[in-house]
């Protein structure tokens, strides 16, 4: 598979049914398996053979779909989580732990800054936050001796900053630890990350992955090129023997390319239980089934909507990194050169009240916490998403109190423009 194009590991990928197989992946509703011996079953347990035991680690309908998201981003393991925020969790929790550090792009959802800057605090992981903007002084700045990763996403939400890659993958490589990055909102559609210097990628794929709105979920991936041997002192969860599991040490049975996703299995899923179920990841797969398709309609409507937003007098700005005036645009067309995302965000003029007003109005735009849908939704993360950060952690997060985030769906963009204007008119 990893010599076709994206579009066919979308219809295709992580699952090549047997003769007389069902074609589209079998949902395999089983919380266990059942084995001959208790033999068979120990050399699972010992990871010396690859099956199934218990779905809270491991199931069957997940692993194929988590392989076809592998297969999308090119890394070498993958695994399925419950939901974005599990697998931002497992991301720096498997390589993080208390007495460690880490450094994040400030702009990053707002869950994610949260899970940052107060949840893993209380576990004891400290994390320094810089614009995405920062000059390389100002990163190198925020690593520490126990700095343990970096942390960006791709396209923030929803300040629709794109990552500086190169930037922030040499500031990682350079203090020797891995570049984590969220890849939700412009997908391996229109986005590759690990082509681009880093070394781990997550995904909330409750967004454009799933896309219709059905199931909450998150995936990482691992490109297999962060040598964590050659940092063994940093990252003894994965280059000591793991007394809780049979004395093994990941990096040495599974190498670079399998250590990092068998020990966030074994260890976290394990201790956490963040399992998906079978059923979600077979919806999943439908909506991966035509993400390629779907992106580009995004896409699409997403440049329509921003271009009649950006010529509105009643309208005071608009970020979308596709239009050529958006200060991220250059950084757009390097990294994701294809497309961006469907979201845009403005601000309506006469401020927070006005916005509001501006939503209310809305007939075919819904109200919603979610983004990137088949239908097209909006927010206003100041008093939502983003409402437990201050005013100056929300300018961090590029996040002003009038912004909308509108998050353009499938529909006609004729039908979405004129929904837009009517609501900003009765603004007035
Ligand atoms: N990452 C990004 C970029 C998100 O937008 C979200 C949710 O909106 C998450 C992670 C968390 O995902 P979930 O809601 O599936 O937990």
């Amino acid at each position: 598979m990893s010599d076709l194009r994206i579009e066919t590991k979308c219809v295709q990928g992580g699952y090549t049914p047997g003769n007389g197989e069902p074609r589209q992946i079998p949902i395999i509703q089983s919380t266990t398996f059942k084995y001959d011996t208790s033999e068979d079953m120990g050399k699972l347990f010992d990871l010396e053979a690859s099956g199934y035991f218990y779905s809270r680690l491991q199931n069957p309908t997940c692993d194929y779909v988590a392989a076809k998201i592998c297969a999308l981003e090119g890394g070498t393991a993958a695994m399925l989580l419950s939901s974005g925020q599990a697998a931002s969790f497992f991301a720096v929790f498997n390589i993080a732990g208390a007495g460690d550090h880490v450094v994040s792009s400030s702009a990053i959802y707002g869950g994610t800054f949260n899970l940052l800057s107060v949840t893993m605090k209380r576990m004891g992981i400290d994390a320094t936050f810089v614009s995405p903007d920062c000059t390389e002084e100002e990163l190198n700045a925020a690593f520490r001796p126990n700095t343990k990763l970096v942390f960006g996403e791709s396209i923030a939400n929803p300040a629709l900053t794109v990552l500086d890659f190169d930037k922030f993958a040499k500031a990682a490589h350079s203090h020797g630890v891995p570049l984590i990055v969220d890849n939700t909102f412009p997908t391996p559609v229109n986005c590759h990350p690990f082509e681009h210097g880093a070394d781990i990628v997550t995904h909330a794929t409750t967004k454009y992955m799933d896309g219709h709105g059905a199931t909450v979920g998150g995936c990482i991936v691992d490109s297999g090129r962060f040598d964590w041997t050659k940092y063994a002192d940093k990252y003894p969860g994965l280059c000591t023997p793991d007394e809780s599991y049979h004395g093994i040490t990941y990096a040495e049975k599974f190498g670079p390319g399998g250590a990092y996703i068998t020990k966030a299995t074994a260890q976290l899923m394990r201790d956490f239980g963040s399992t998906p179920s079978p059923q979600s990841a077979f919806l999943l797969n439908l909506g991966l089934e035509s993400l390629h398709v779907r992106m580009a309609r995004h896409c699409e409507n997403a440049l329509a909507v921003a271009e009649f937003l950006q010529g509105d007098s009643r309208v005071s700005w608009v970020t979308y990194p596709g239009l050529p005036s958006d200060p991220h645009y250059a950084l757009a067309q390097k990294y994701m050169p294809n497309g961006t995302c469907g979201v845009v965000t403005f601000g309506v003029k006469g401020g927070r009240a006005a916005a509001e007003t501006f939503m209310k109005n809305l007939k075919i735009a819904a109200i919603e916490t979610h983004v990137a849908d088949a239908r097209t939704c909006c927010l206003h993360p100041a008093s939502a998403t983003h409402r437990q950060m201050n005013d100056a952690e929300l300018k961090a997060a590029g996040v002003s109190p009038d912004l909308v985030r509108f998050s353009c769906g499938l529909e006609s963009a004729q039908d979405l423009i004129e929904d837009i204007d009517q609501a900003l008119s009765a603004v007035r």
